[in-house]
């Protein structure tokens, strides 16, 4: 760890309180009814995610210069958490500003920062990420989507899947190999591609989630690119594509998070006041106990997201990797077992669609596949942290 900034502290800034109780009290002005009603139609969040972005709450991680907020990916965690808390989590904030915008800023030219940050800062426009493919899956050195060089020109083929909200994307940012380095351990090269560029298709998933987002496979044949498709250096290595990586799993952290306390709140409240022998069913310690353990490792979750990132926005890159991963790791588990936990505390009303727990099921279990396995996660922290010898 470099020791140039100073390292982070637990206590959270009156300002980032202050982010927390404003964009929680724009999410509740939608209610988690507006976000159930367009998720079970299909439809997309757009009214939410138009007044988010106005308020700046969706660029905030952005740089100033280019209409963002200027702050950092703790910034934009505290929002995706508190709108999930309030029951309308907006996913596409884990790809389009977090993961897209980071690396166009980061790595991007003057031209091409130029092109997508104001609209990604203000949400006016969308970028979906794809590299996952169906052939790779956790492995991401079996990456296959090749890019060849035609003239100036870039010629992209491949398919990936599982690329979410490509249907309300103005592009996709696409992890591929240049030809040059198309085998072995991968050397990403990134690519951003219009969605009406010739080539690519794209066709839904049909996913067992009740989410406003859905789920793509894309083909792309011989897509023909400019040049300055390319975003940074086609042969930059690792550290260009976790620049957006690490911030994704952050961000899922605090996604999982927000559907976490969601889910919570709505159980004690349940709890509270629910009656079935002389006494409301939290003051019998099996209910209440198993929801005061998901209290405890949601706040340790929250602490440790708050950490990875803070170690992010700092410049600490090595240890924000770890802690993003830890974080992603225990927000995901935290979520599923809250939300079992939440489940079973309202009894058959645990899964009507009034109090919206069920769909939290399938919610939260994303968190725990994706963007990385819990299992990848394990094994991370079994080589890396731990020193132990890898098994794959
Ligand atoms: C709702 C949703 C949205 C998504 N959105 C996007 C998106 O926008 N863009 C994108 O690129 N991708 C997206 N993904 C894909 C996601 O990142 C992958 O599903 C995830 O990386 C796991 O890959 P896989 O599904 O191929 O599982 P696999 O790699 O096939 O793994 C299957 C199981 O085997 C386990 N496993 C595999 N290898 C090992 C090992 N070495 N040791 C132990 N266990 C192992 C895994 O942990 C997992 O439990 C999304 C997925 C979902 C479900």
């Amino acid at each position: 760890m470099s020791a140039s900034a100073p390292l982070p502290s637990t206590v959270e800034s009156e300002e980032h309180q202050a982010l927390r109780r404003a964009v929680g009290d724009l999410a509740r002005s939608f209610g988690p009814e507006y976000f159930r009603r367009k998720a079970r139609a299909g439809e997309p969040v757009d009214e939410l995610w138009a007044e988010a972005g106005k308020a700046g709450y969706l660029g905030v991680n952005l740089p100033a210069e280019y209409g963002g907020g200027g702050g950092g990916i703790t910034e934009l965690a505290i929002v995706l958490e508190e709108l999930g808390a309030a029951g309308a989590p907006l996913l596409m904030m884990i790809v389009s500003p977090a993961i897209c915008g980071t690396v166009i800023a980061r790595y991007g030219t003057a031209e091409q920062r130029e092109r997508w940050l104001p609209g990604l800062a203000d949400g006016t426009r969308r970028m979906a990420f794809g590299i996952t493919e169906p052939d790779a899956g956790s492995n991401s050195h079996r990456l296959t989507t090749t890019a060849r060089r035609d003239g100036t020109d870039w010629l992209l083929s491949g398919r990936k899947v599982f690329i979410s909200g490509v249907d309300h994307a103005d592009a996709v940012l696409f992890v591929a190999r240049t030809e040059d380095a198309r085998t072995g351990r991968l050397k990403p090269a990134l690519f951003v591609v219009p969605r009406d560029t010739p080539g690519f298709e794209y066709r839904p998933i049909p996913m067992e989630l009740v989410t406003a987002e859905r789920q793509f496979q894309v083909f792309l044949d011989d897509v023909r690119l400019p040049a300055d498709a390319l975003v940074g250096a086609e042969d930059a290595g690792l550290d260009q594509l976790f620049a957006g990586l690490n911030p994704e799993r952050v961000m899922t952290a605090a996604f999982a998070l927000g559907l976490a306390r969601q889910a919570l709140d709505v159980a004690t409240d349940y709890a509270r006041t629910r009656t079935v022998w002389d006494t409301p069913i939290g003051a019998h310690q099996a209910i209440a106990h198993p929801l005061a353990q998901c209290a405890i490792e949601i706040e340790l979750a929250r602490l440790m997201t708050s950490r990875a990132a803070q170690l992010y926005d700092l410049g600490h890159h090595q240890a924000a990797g770890e802690a993003a991963n830890m974080a992603k790791y225990a927000a995901a588990e935290a979520a599923c077992r809250t939300v079992d936990q939440a489940v079973h505390t309202l009894g058959g009303n645990g899964l009507t669609q009034e109090y919206g727990l069920a769909a939290l099921l399938t919610a939260t279990r994303v968190a725990r596949i994706a963007p990385v396995s819990r299992e990848m996660i394990l094994n991370y922290v079994s080589q890396h942290t731990l020193g132990l010898p890898r098994s794959y």
